[in-house]
């Protein structure tokens, strides 16, 4: 069931949306050679809560961190550690969510550490763009599958693969509500948009193809080929006067 937002309860998931990304954005600035994933997700945790906010992902499913930090050939759902030190060239995905008075926020980013590869830059630069490509389609009027065609036309032509075994999602009271919103689609199709939907937009992008395996660990969810994956997301809210992003200072 979709949950069609107030505009009182919009401004309320804009206030959640600035935290998160303000996480986000502390977690992207530690991102540096030498540094453990661990260290990163504990200022993420610190300011969320420093802001009277809790961590979304935190015990969610029973996650035990409070972002998701990918590294390189991680998709998604990288669990931070101790041991995991970043190192020149890696790309590093963080996922950061949270609540604020009953409301999530939910953002991505893939991060550079140090100097990284053409390759690299290009398939962060990729992502981003078809993350803002699928925003400018989630219109009222249009469906799902408007935002899910658009990234996909976007990433397709540039040779790289749009993950389909994971999707963006409604978003609100709850970090995941109806309905999904895949990476891929068909314009015209799908669920239509309508004011008050609050979704969050967020296609994760292979260099190789779109296969994707999770580990033993039952989170950590890498590309089945060991290429090079990026993640970026932003909580929308549709609105009659168009997308309006949450997750912005
Ligand atoms: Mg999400």
């Amino acid at each position: 069931m979709v949950v069609l937002k107030t505009t009182r309860e919009i401004s309320a998931m804009r206030n959640a949306g600035r935290v998160s990304q303000k996480a986000l954005r502390l977690a992207g600035e530690a991102v540096e050679p030498g540094v453990s994933t661990l260290e990163i997700d504990r200022i993420v945790r610190k300011y969320i809560e420093e802001q009277g906010a809790t961590p979304s992902f935190l015990g969610y499913g029973g996650f035990p961190a409070s972002a998701c930090i990918s590294v390189n050939n991680v998709v998604i759902h990288g669990i931070p550690s101790k041991s995991k030190i970043l190192k020149k060239g890696d790309i590093v995905s963080i996922d950061v969510g949270a609540c604020l008075q009953g409301y999530h926020g939910d953002n991505a980013w893939t991060f550079a550490c140090g100097d990284i590869s053409k390759e690299a830059q290009a398939l962060l630069d990729t992502t981003r763009e078809a993350l803002f490509e699928g925003i400018k389609k989630a219109v009222a009027g249009n469906r799902i599958g408007d935002i899910g065609s658009a990234v996909q036309r976007y990433v397709e032509p540039r040779s790289y693969s749009v993950v389909r075994d994971f999707v963006g999602h409604g978003v609100g009271a709850k970090l995941h509500e109806d309905p999904s919103v895949p990476n891929y689609g068909t314009p015209g199709r799908g669920v239509r948009l309508l004011p008050g939907m609050t979704i969050a937009i967020e296609p994760m992008i292979n260099a190789g193809n779109h296969e994707v395996k999770v580990l033993s660990d039952g989170w950590t969810t890498v590309t089945a080929d060991g290429s090079l994956s990026a993640h970026f997301e932003h909580t929308i809210a549709i609105t009659s006067d168009g997308p309006v992003i949450m997750t912005l200072p």
